[in-house]
């Protein structure tokens, strides 16, 4: 099948065609939408060559100036909202409204939060003169950034890294997931009129185990940021040891929510049927395990099932769907294959997959479309409440205390995230604290101040992003020592 869009890489600020491409689909028709550059070695090699030319002139420059380019992105990017919206749902399946709601205007903010954060920084110095010495601390860019990020929020992930990375001083080479690389070729398309250098932003699109593994085992990239699944994190930090890289791992999670009898049970079921299942269920975020206090489970369960079937799926060009489609028929496959092992063990599903008709229009029949579907009666040990799913799915069991519920909601090996929900201020606290989650939300969910650490424990990841976070994983922190 011929396809028009044929993507290049972007190296010492032009586009270079590829001799090797990978498909790529829309996954709301099963189509092929564009061809991706399939780099390896060389590309890479291109590409860290470029970007370490650049680094001793924007190192070199101011935050100001530096953030005067970030904010021109943001604009320009902003200015073409509309193309990038429609570019983002139909590479990643996602509905339009989430990629104009969602995706598009988060990727604009983390430029302009991070152009604005970059100019508040201080460092330590010490108060008191210490053996007729004055100490203080300095931070410098750490040279060539390794990015690479996944499929389920594209250039929002994409970004999110990218704009502490140069913002902070560093030049960088990015590699976007194969399967959505379109927004990131687009923005490219943007760098130049926004003021950016040639090799201060160049970006590889490829596989993982070709353009990825070449980044990452590359001995100029001193420096990795990964946003993806924990089986690849391990790889990665494999390939990446011998050349003692810094990292930052933002992975998987199995995130519970926890409901007390005294919640606000509309708002809370409203708020965790979203984070169930936005984006279908393809956020590290979303809600996948639910325990509900027993003396209000029966009701909780009804009400959340019957909302869980208005979360409409369907073409994600309708404004009134909620979801679109998977990301692609490997993962549809996936996800279903959690519902079929639930089933076998005895697990009861309420709605959605096998249970509920799901009616396409005749454009989107072969697209990767999945209902939302609510469980019940699986063991805590199954692998259907142990391992990520990353679709729409949700399991919902009962608890006794809160002293069971914690430790149930701590029995798995992610610690990405945990929504607590009670009018009990001194429970909250008390159970906030006790969970193994980098973030745990109260009576809400999704809420982020930037300027807040983000980041998983345990198989969610390692190191924390986010304003001063980000800062310093994107610097090297020097302590001076002068006497006088
Ligand atoms: P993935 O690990 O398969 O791929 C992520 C990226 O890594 C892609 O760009 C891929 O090409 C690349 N990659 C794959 N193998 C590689 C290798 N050997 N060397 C270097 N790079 C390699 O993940 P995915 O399926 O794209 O994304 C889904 C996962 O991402 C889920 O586990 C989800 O929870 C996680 N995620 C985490 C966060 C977070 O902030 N914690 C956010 C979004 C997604």
């Amino acid at each position: 099948m011929s396809v028009s869009l044929v993507l290049e890489n972007y190296i010492g600020g032009k586009f270079v065609p590829c001799s090797r491409h990978v498909d790529s689909y829309d996954p709301s028709t099963g189509e092929l939408y564009c061809r991706v550059p399939d780099s390896g070695v060389a590309e890479v090699e291109a590409a860290v060559k470029a970007a370490k030319e650049a680094f001793p002139g924007w190192s070199a420059t101011s935050p100001a100036e530096r953030a005067r380019v970030l904010n021109k992105l943001a604009d320009l990017i902003e200015a073409r909202l509309e193309d990038f919206v429609q570019a983002e749902s139909k590479d990643q399946g996602k509905t339009i409204s989430f990629a104009r709601n969602v995706d598009i205007p988060r990727a604009l903010y983390n430029f302009r939060f991070f152009a604005s954060s970059i100019q508040h920084h201080t460092t330590d110095c010490s108060q008191m003169d210490h053996m007729g010495c004055i100490n203080y601390t300095v931070r410098c860019p750490v040279g060539v950034a390794g990015l690479i990020s996944p499929w389920n929020l594209p250039l929002y992930l994409l970004t999110w890294k990218i704009a502490p990375a140069v913002a902070s001083g560093n030049t960088v080479v990015a590699k976007p997931s194969e399967m959505t690389s379109v927004t990131a070729w687009m923005m490219c398309k943007l760098l130049e009129e926004a003021g950016f250098p040639p090799g201060v932003v160049n970006v590889v699109f490829g596989t993982g185990p070709r353009a990825g593994d070449a980044l990452v085992s590359h001995p100029d990239v001193p420096l990795i940021s990964f946003t993806g699944s924990t089986a690849t994190a391990r790889v990665i930090t494999e390939r990446s040891a011998p050349y003692c890289k810094k990292l930052s791992l933002e992975l998987g999670g199995k995130n519970p929510a926890i409901v007390f009898a005294d919640a606000d049970l509309e708002q809370c079921i409203s708020t965790t049927v979203r984070s169930s299942f936005s984006n279908q269920g393809e956020i590290c975020l979303c809600t996948s395990r639910i325990f509900v206090e027993q003396s209000i489970y029966p009701q909780f369960l009804a009400k959340f099932v019957e909302a869980a079937r208005q979360w409409k799926t369907g073409a994600p060009s309708d404004p009134l769907n909620h979801n679109g489609a998977l990301i692609s028929k490997e993962h549809l496959k996936k996800v279903r294959g959690y519902v079929a092992l639930a089933k076998a063990e005895g697990a009861q599903v309420h709605c959605g997959e096998g249970v509920d008709d799901l009616t396409l229009p005749p454009r989107n029949a072969s697209g990767y479309f999945m209902l939302p579907t609510v469980i019940t009666g699986v063991a805590d040990s199954s692998a259907v409440m142990q391992e990520e799913i990353f679709g729409p799915v949700t399991c919902v069991t009962p608890f006794n205390t809160e002293e069971e519920v914690i430790s149930r909601a701590n029995d798995v090996r992610y610690g990405l995230s945990a929504v607590v929900w009670s009018r009990d201020v001194g429970r909250v606290h008390r159970v906030a604290q006790q969970l193994q989650a980098g973030l745990v939300w109260t009576n809400c969910w999704l809420i982020r101040d930037l300027n807040l650490p983000f980041g998983g424990m345990k198989h969610s990841g390692i190191g924390r992003e986010g304003g001063k976070d980000s800062y310093h994983f994107f610097t090297e922190v020097k302590s001076i020592t002068v006497k006088h």
